[in-house]
């Protein structure tokens, strides 16, 4: 059930909207009162969601934000004692779109570090942060995929090597993994090996598994068990959320559909790299992302003229336009997609002559707001 041009809508991976089966789990969902604890449907999706990422318990929130934020605090209770100190790669969500909140309502104090190019905070600068900081209550934050890392998937070596950085100064490693089910599709492992590691995830079913809503914190018991807790005070408790819990449900049932996303992601990198004018980013292992520009042409332009043509894709403060693929695209889709970035590119300037379209931009070039 994709809305009109839903199609060519490759701004976010959340752009999906619950289809016929979905909406009828909904309808049929079992409900209590989740605020009580006997929400059976709500019971059901967390345990399911502790299972697939090997955690002791997880917790249902309205947002991945939420996940995020209530991971730190939860970590250094009691409630009211200062917050942590929050490490995160420097083009992180959490770094850009969360940092004000985290610091705000859960009192932390955010600290960027560089990103290498797949997306793991910068090993010497982390230490440096680390050390500088020792004895203070620390988080560092993971991303995987990583967002500005072109939906680069980690496998669990490099999450284990910042996992072993961050316990070696007592820090705690929360992994903001919105996007771990990609990461565990593109690299053929259970997203329990890639969630081994780290001490809290957060799990989002509303990115490519298509659910309206919903993330889900995991970790410990006593650490959910904080979490809870500290929930109800943002508010975030929700009455009859079975409701939201049963298309979640469904959407898990699909999480190797992924590997079609990652596919059609793969056939639109081709189709953009072989368009004179275009550079591309694609990380060391891709996902269901691409990163695409016209030198010379702004990415807001690009975008808005891409809108002309139909197809909306987000800019991005590193010049590129991106497009995140998920469940409603297909390589229909990706022809007129590709067609209508050629259009652009031969509109914006003449391509030098000689000059062979790019490929292989290099990542460490990418600028972060
Ligand atoms: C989308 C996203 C979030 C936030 O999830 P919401 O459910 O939109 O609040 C956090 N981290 C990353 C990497 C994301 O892509």
């Amino acid at each position: 059930m994709a809305p009109p041009g839903a199609g060519l809508d490759f701004r976010s991976d959340t752009r999906t909207v619950p289809d016929a089966r979905m909406r009828a789990a909904m309808a049929g969902a079992a409900v209590g009162d989740d605020v009580y604890g006997d929400d059976p449907t709500v019971t059901r999706l967390e345990r399911t969601v502790a299972e697939l990422l090997g955690t002791e318990d997880a917790l249902l929130t309205p947002t991945g934000t939420m996940a995020n934020l209530l991971a730190p605090v939860a970590a250094f209770g009691p409630p009211g004692a200062p917050g942590p100190r929050l490490i995160v790669g420097a083009g992180a969500h959490m770094a850009f779109l969360e940092s004000d909140g985290l610091r705000r309502f859960g009192g932390a104090e955010p600290l960027t570090v560089p990103q290498l190019d797949d997306g793991r905070p910068e090993p010497g600068a982390l230490a440096a942060l680390l050390a500088a900081g020792a004895g203070r209550p620390t988080v560092v934050c993971l991303e995987n995929t990583s967002m500005m890392r072109c939906g680069n998937a980690l496998d669990a070596g490099a999450t284990r090597a910042v996992a072993a950085l961050a316990h070696r100064y007592g820090a705690h490693l929360h992994l903001d993994g919105a996007r771990l089910a990609n990461a565990a599709v593109a690299l053929g492992v259970r997203p329990a090996e890639l969630a081994e590691p780290a001490d809290s995830v957060a799990f989002s079913v509303s990115k490519g598994l298509g659910a309206p809503v919903g993330g889900l914190l995991c970790g410990t018991g006593e650490f959910i068990a904080r979490a809870r807790e500290l929930r109800t005070w943002l508010g975030g408790s929700l009455h009859q959320a079975g409701v939201l819990a049963a298309p979640a449900l469904v959407a898990l049932g699909r999480l190797p559909d992924l590997a079609a996303d990652h596919r059609t992601a793969a056939a639109l990198a081709a189709g953009l790299a072989a368009v004179p004018g275009v550079e591309l980013i694609r990380p060391p292992r891709p996902t269901n992302m691409v990163m695409a520009r016209v030198p010379g042409l702004a990415a807001g332009e690009c975008a808005a003229r891409l809108a002309g043509h139909g197809v909306r894709v987000l800019p991005l403060p590193n010049g590129h336009v991106r497009f995140a693929v998920h469940r409603a695209h297909d390589i229909i889709g990706v022809r007129a997609a590709v067609r209508a970035f050629a259009a652009v590119a031969a509109t914006a300037q003449p391509a030098t002559d000689g000059e062979l379209p790019g490929r292989g931009a290099s990542l460490t070039s990418m600028e972060e707001a």
